[in-house]
Parts: structure tokens; C-alpha cells; sequence
């Protein structure tokens, strides 16, 4: 398994300094899996290359496993690109992984034009989760696609190829970046998955991780399935998003001049004084507005705030804790994703969730709707979301774009209305659809709201 990294960067030589590996030098480090030799192919002042080769054991990997098997001896380890390049990297090129350098340290944050070549990078998922992958983080990408056995082309494609990426980035991102994406491609893992694991991927995911349009897939597959590590892990880059609040004023921005969002919280609240509920669970209740108004209402005698931020659940709390204690006594705030089933929210008569699906990404969509729907199951389910036909409406909004930078999707009435339909027929439930904010005949209202009720209740 080969990687190697070329840069024009003048003197290129300087990649030396950045590697603490001397040009000049072939250096062999041992690992618990086999070897890793650093050399440099090519180490001009115009253009220098570094190489990391592996050369693993595979005799050694299961040594003292115990029962023999023959995958253990004839499999892909040796050469193909996995997780055992990724603790090379980390093991070898520690410090540029890290970002440190004292001979150059001004290079550490310098962008260089860079070139990283794996040879065999196993892609399970194919050509497409490749770029997928790779090109959202700025890479330009090529790929060469080997054949199983070049001798029997009738046997077609395999699953490896030989990647080149080439993008002007700092050493350590692009470091990080293969660290991370390498294991994800491969998506076997050599070693135990633990605790550990979601730290790693944290820390080198740091400062792409929480806005790469796969950080599902990537987390999912780091982390090798465990469901509850990437829960975690999602929870917390969700929480790492610096920008939450000037995200909030962003959008409150944009719709400013009707006050668009009291508006849909009384339509809110007043839908559910009308359908008589007593107990509600905010879901994704983000700074607490709407359960500041229930708590107001002597009608509703339980009240649940959820949300995946903890920045948001703070800021709520705070809001809380500043009202007088008989108030408080109705209402619980708890930490949790509406990505995952959890019992803590059943048993309650209505569900409100409020400008909260469109932050969703649209394949987990389904995972959202039976959570709610078939799960925590309310009488009552209260959802609001923008209508996307009123965007040219709003003069500082640019055509195409949403509301809100997190915005995943905003959905015209028709594709609200179908969607909510589905979910009716899937999940025993009816609804009624209500325009929330002034009404154009053509674009309708801003914003949209269905009242969904469980059938027969
Ligand atoms: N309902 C609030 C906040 C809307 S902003 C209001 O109307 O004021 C969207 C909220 O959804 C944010 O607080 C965000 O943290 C939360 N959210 C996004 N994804 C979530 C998930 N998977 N589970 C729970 N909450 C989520």
C-alpha cells in the first residue's frame, strides 16, 4: 500500500521540514501490523515527493488468533488502503498531523499546492462515494479503475482504484482528511472501536467534519456501525457548529418584517389549546420560545423540551430558571436526536415540532417519521415548516437560496402536503394543512403547518 504526496510549493524541499523527515534519509518504523519506509522519489527545489510505503504482515496479523481460516491468510490487507494506513499516518507523521512544526512553523497554516496519489484505495460504495467524499472538501479528483485480473478482462472491474488528489490546502488538513476518509472508504476496521475512536474522529475532523454533506456515511463508517458511538459523534459536531445563534438571527433576518416567527408560534400554540391537549413534547425546542408560551397556559400540565443542541438546550434553561418556580415545575428539558427511537418520548398527548424538519437530511427523513409517528406516537403531532414558493417574496433572500444556512430542504405546499399524506397512510393518522403568516394568491404563505391526528382517538 503506497502513498505518496507531491508538492510544487517553493522550495519544495520545505515538505522535509513539515514531515520532520529528511529528503535524503530511507526511514523504517515498525509497526504492530508490519513496516513503514519514508522515502523521498524525487526531492528537487521545484518538486518534492515523499512516499509511505506499508508492508504489512499478514502472517503476523493473526498470529495467536487461534482457528485457522484461509480469508485470515489470502485477503486484501497487505496492499489495499485501509485502516492500517491511517495509524501509519498518524504514527509517522505525527506532528504534521498535527500541525506542528518548529524549523517552518509559518508553513504549518500555509495552503500549498499538494498532490496525494493512494495506490489501491478499496472503495465500497464505488466511483461515486468517492468524489462524494473528496470533493465537497475542495480535491480535484482522479481515479483509475483496476480491473480484477487484467489477464481475464471478462472478469470486469474490481474495487480499487488509484486516486490522485490535488487541491491547495495545509499539510495537516490534508493529513486529516485521508486519515478519516481513508478507513470510511475501506470500511473494514482492524481494530476495536471504542470510545476513543469518536475522540479521534472529532479531533481530526475538526473544521470540515460538522459541514461535509456526507458526514453520515463518514461518521457511520468510522466508527464501524456502532450506532451509539456515532450518535455521539453527530450530537456533538451538530453542537460544534460555532455559528448556531448567528445562524437564528440569519434567518429571523431574512423574515423580519412580519415577525414571521411569533406569528408561527401562536398559530402554534393556539392549535394546540384547540385540540385540547394536556401534555407536549417540544421536539428539537431550540432555544425554548414555544415553551415559553405553553408554560404561560394553565391547560397544558406537562411540558418536554428536546433538542440535539446543547448550546440551544443552555440558552433555554437559562430562560427557564428565570421564571418563578411554579412555572418551572411543569417542564423537563432532555438532550436526544429525533434521529433515534427514545421512550422518553411517549406517553405524551402532542408533539410539536416546529421549523425543525427542514434541518433534517432528507434520506434520514424516514427515520424521523417513525420516531415520531410509529414510536413516541402522540394523539396530536403539530409540524411547521417554511413554504419554499414564498422565497422570491423576500427581497434580501438571493433566488435558489434558503433561509437558513442549515436549511437541508424547503418544500413547496404541494411536496409538504404529499409528504405529510404518506405519513397518514403509513401511520394510521389524518391532517389538516394551515397557511401561518399572510396569504399570496400566488405563492401562498410563508410558512406551512399540519396538524396531524392519530385516527379513531
Ligand atoms: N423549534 C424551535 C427551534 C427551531 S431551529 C423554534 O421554533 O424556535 C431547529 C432546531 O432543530 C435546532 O434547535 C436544532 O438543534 C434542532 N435539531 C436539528 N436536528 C435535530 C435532531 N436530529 N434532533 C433533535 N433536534 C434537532
Amino acid at each position: 500500500m503506497l502513498l505518496t504526496i507531491t508538492t510544487t510549493h517553493q522550495p519544495a524541499t520545505d515538505l522535509g521540514y513539515l514531515l520532520y523527515k529528511h529528503p535524503a534519509k530511507i526511514q523504517e518504523f515498525d509497526l504492530a501490523f508490519g513496516k513503514a519506509h519514508i522515502f523521498y522519489p524525487e526531492a528537487t527545489e521545484n518538486r518534492t515527493t515523499v512516499a509511505l510505503l506499508l508492508d504489512i504482515d499478514p502472517i503476523g496479523l493473526v498470529r495467536g488468533k487461534g482457528n485457522f481460516s484461509l480469508g485470515q491468510y489470502v485477503n486484501d490487507r497487505p496492499y489495499a488502503a485501509s485502516s492500517f494506513l491511517s495509524v501509519a499516518i498518524a504514527k509517522v507523521f505525527r506532528t504534521a498531523l498535527n500541525g506542528i512544526c518548529k524549523d517552518r512553523p509559518e508553513l504549518v497554516d500555509t495552503p500549498l499546492p499538494l498532490t496525494a496519489k493512494i495506490s489501491v484505495l478499496p472503495s465500497r460504495g464505488g466511483e461515486r462515494l468517492l468524489h462524494n467524499l473528496f470533493e465537497p472538501l475542495g480535491y480535484k479528483m482522479t481515479t483509475e479503475r483496476h480491473p480484477l485480473d487484467p489477464k481475464f478482462p471478462q472478469w470486469g472491474d474490481s474495487r480499487y482504484y488509484t486516486v490522485t488528489l490535488e487541491h491547495t490546502v495545509t499539510l495537516s488538513d490534508l493529513l486529516a482528511h485521508l486519515y478519516v476518509l481513508i478507513p470510511v472508504l475501506d470500511d473494514e476496521k482492524h481494530y476495536y472501536v471504542g470510545d476513543a475512536e469518536v475522540e479521534k474522529l472529532l479531533r481530526h475532523g475538526e473544521g470540515w467534519l460538522n459541514t461535509h454533506p456526507e458526514k453520515e456515511i463518514i461518521t457511520r463508517r468510522y466508527l464501524k456501525y456502532r450506532r451509539s458511538l456515532q450518535r455521539q459523534a453527530l450530537e456533538r459536531l451538530v453542537d460544534n457548529i460555532p455559528d448556531d445563534e448567528t445562524a437564528d438571527a440569519e434567518e429571523e433576518q431574512i423574515e423580519k418584517p412580519m415577525n414571521l416567527h411569533q406569528q408561527r408560534l401562536i398559530t402554534v400554540l393556539s392549535a394546540l389549546k384547540l385540540s385540547g391537549v394536556e401534555t407536549i413534547v417540544d421536539l428539537g425546542c431550540g432555544e425554548g420560545k414555544l415553551l415559553k408560551l405553553l408554560l404561560k397556559e394553565k391547560q397544558f400540565s406537562q411540558i418536554l423540551g428536546m433538542d440535539v443542541s446543547i448550546r440551544s438546550l443552555e440558552i433555554a434553561s437559562d430562560k427557564i430558571n428565570r421564571l418563578p418556580e411554579r412555572a418551572r415545575q411543569h417542564i423537563s428539558l432532555i438532550h436526544g436526536s429525533l434521529m433515534y427511537r427514545d421512550d422518553r418520548l411517549t406517553g405524551f398527548d402532542a408533539a410539536a415540532v416546529i421549523e425543525v424538519i427542514e434541518h433534517l437530511d432528507p434520506p434520514r427523513l424516514s427515520a424521523f417519521e417513525r420516531v415520531v409517528f410509529e414510536f413516541a406516537r402522540p394523539k396530536t403531532v403539530i409540524i411547521t415548516t417554511p413554504n419554499a414558493e414564498y422565497n422570491v417574496k423576500w427581497e434580501s433572500l438571493p433566488a435558489g437560496q434558503f433561509r437558513h444556512s442549515d436549511h437541508r430542504f424547503e418544500w413547496t405546499r404541494a411536496e409538504f402536503e404529499a409528504w405529510a399524506n404518506g405519513i397518514c397512510e403509513r401511520f394510521g393518522y389524518t391532517v389538516l394543512f394551515e397557511p401561518i403568516g399572510e396569504v399570496d394568491p400566488q405563492v401562498g404563505a410563508p410558512s406551512q403547518l399540519g396538524v396531524f391526528q392519530v385516527k379513531g382517538a
